[in-house]
């Protein structure tokens, strides 16, 4: 395990922790700001169910698009709002106005869940928690193991649909290094998994089957991995 800060614990799935977070905790809200927020696909997917957007439209109006000069591929960010806090754009004095369908760090948190594939194809799972100083959940009167946490939460189509992205994101324990994406895969990239409605009409442009129903986006999101792993053999 490389270095961790101090306020980072590796975690078993199994180990308890003490933690309540709900709205009279003082701190109420308070991490729902300056934060670096990636979403995944499927967080988007639900967020702009919630929010009754297409794809294109929830990334022009919530997202910030970057690909970083030391990253492989390029990230999607929940844009926050200008208003001297950089407060996320869906917290207001109730909380979070999309709890239902918030994105999988905010269900998590204060736990993060990293996977790999070991060189069978076999995914390991690895938890840490992160007990931040401004976080007041902790003194809570409230134990839970990491396991129970994240069924609390219902992490688990987040989980599943995030870890269909591995054999794409992460190289397996014996594969080599993955290398930056050239400016044309980094596009597609975006335009494949964040835009399904750009995916599937492209698909039905070149008819393409997609093997998905356009009501069923996770479904159709995992046909969007297949296709873009296909593409990335032919693609420089
Ligand atoms: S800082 Fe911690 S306890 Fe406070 S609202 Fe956020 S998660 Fe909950
Ligand atoms: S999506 Fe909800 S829980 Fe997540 S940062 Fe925004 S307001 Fe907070």
């Amino acid at each position: 395990m490389a270095y961790l800060p101090k306020q980072v614990e590796t975690m078993a799935a199994d180990s308890p922790f003490r933690f309540h977070c709900h709205p009279g905790v003082p701190c109420f809200t308070a991490c729902c700001r300056e934060l670096e927020l990636a979403l995944s696909p499927y967080d988007v997917i639900r967020l702009k169910q919630a929010l009754g957007l297409s794809s294109h439209d929830f990334l022009e109006r919530y997202a910030i698009i970057e690909f970083a000069k030391d990253d492989l591929y390029p990230k999607v960010y929940l844009a926050m709002v200008d208003d001297g806090r950089a407060s996320c754009p869906f917290v207001d004095a109730s909380g979070c106005r999309v709890y239902h369908d918030r994105p999988a760090a905010c269900r998590t948190y204060p736990v993060g869940r990293g996977v790999s594939l070991d060189k069978h194809g076999a995914k390991k799972e690895q938890f840490i928690i992160i007990r931040e100083e401004h976080c007041r959940g902790f003194a809570e009167n409230q134990t839970q193991t990491v396991h129970d946490w994240q069924s609390d939460q219902q992490t688990c189509d987040y989980n599943r649909c995030n870890d269909l992205l591995l054999p794409l994101l992460h190289p397996s324990d014996h594969s080599p290094p993955r290398q930056r994406l050239s400016s044309e895969k980094a596009t597609l990239f975006i335009d494949t998994l964040y835009n399904l409605e750009l995916f599937q009409s492209r698909c039905s442009q070149n008819s393409t089957n997609c093997a998905a129903s356009p009501d069923d986006e996770p479904a159709l999101l995992r046909s969007a991995i297949d296709w873009l792993q296909q593409q990335w053999q032919t693609v420089r």
